[in-house]
């Protein structure tokens, strides 16, 4: 469970990194690797030391590189992979990776609907961004509280929530009853980088990994909060399409043509 969690940790360091910093870091190496090249050039013949410590700085110079083009690599393939996705059945997956982030002093309850409908998104990106979403319920509660997951179908018929195109979604809500937010933070918990955690504590990029992905699979993310009663995140992902109603046979057949 701890290394989910750090490994979502390390998902928005890359992400961090790959916004802009590891081009940037690429620019400064190009230009270390050129100086030291025109370095090599006036060692005095004979010095061997000096020549093996500029290779070695050369070394390190190309290995930076090379992890820095593996990272903007990184960054740019990483395309969704979306599939249909059992929402309920996800959590329950992650059942005990989300009582362990949430701390002793912090009831999980999960609420989902007998049958509910499949959501059609990325499950890897998905589960991130769910122990995102708890990981900030968590921190606004310090003192302990009330986290509820929970799951519903919304049909959306004309563009009102959150400007949300028509259509068939699954809503996926994480609830607490924390510190909440004042309307200046809840104008800001989006921005990259915005955090009010403290330095070391939080990166800012949760929120932004989460509505990233919301509004790249087709959905969004909305948030509710009120100062010292708490904050609900919703998730509103696309429906995945409803399953045909005729099952197909194994001979390739319907069955409905068996009855
Ligand atoms: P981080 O968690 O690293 O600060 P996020 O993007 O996830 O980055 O959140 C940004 C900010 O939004 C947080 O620092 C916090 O102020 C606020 N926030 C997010 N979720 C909640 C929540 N459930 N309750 C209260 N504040 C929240």
């Amino acid at each position: 469970a701890e290394q989910r969690v750090r490994q979502a940790q390390k998902m928005e360091a890359v992400g961090q990194l790959t916004g802009g910093i590891a081009h940037d870091f690429n620019n400064l190496l190009t230009v270390i690797l050129a100086s030291l090249s025109l370095l090599r050039k006036r060692v005095p013949a004979g010095d061997e030391r000096a020549l093996r410590l500029v290779d070695n700085a050369v070394q390190g110079a190309e290995r930076g590189a090379s992890l820095t083009q593996r990272l903007l690599a990184f960054s740019r393939g990483q395309a969704l992979k979306p599939g249909v996705v059992d929402i309920p059945e996800l959590v329950r997956g992650m059942a005990d990776l989300l009582r362990s982030s949430s701390g002793p002093v912090v009831q999980v309850e999960t609420r989902f609907p007998l049958a509910l409908a499949p959501a059609y998104v990325d499950a890897n990106q998905l589960e991130l961004a769910l122990l995102n979403l708890v990981v900030n319920a968590r921190d606004a509660m310090p003192e302990g509280g009330q986290l509820t997951i929970s799951g519903r179908e919304e049909q959306v018929s004309v563009r009102q929530v959150s400007d949300l195109p028509p259509g068939d979604y699954v809503v996926l809500s994480v609830i607490d009853n924390g510190e909440g937010m004042d309307e200046a933070t809840l104008a800001r918990c989006l921005d990259p980088f915005f955090t009010t955690k403290g330095v070391g504590k939080g990166t800012g990029l949760g929120l932004s990994m989460v509505y990233g992905l919301a509004a790249q699979t087709g959905g969004r993310l909305v948030l509710h909060s009120h100062k010292a009663e708490g904050t609900t995140a919703e998730l509103w992902l696309p429906r995945a399409e409803a399953r045909p109603a005729i099952v197909l046979q194994p001979d390739g057949g319907p069955s409905e043509a068996r009855a």
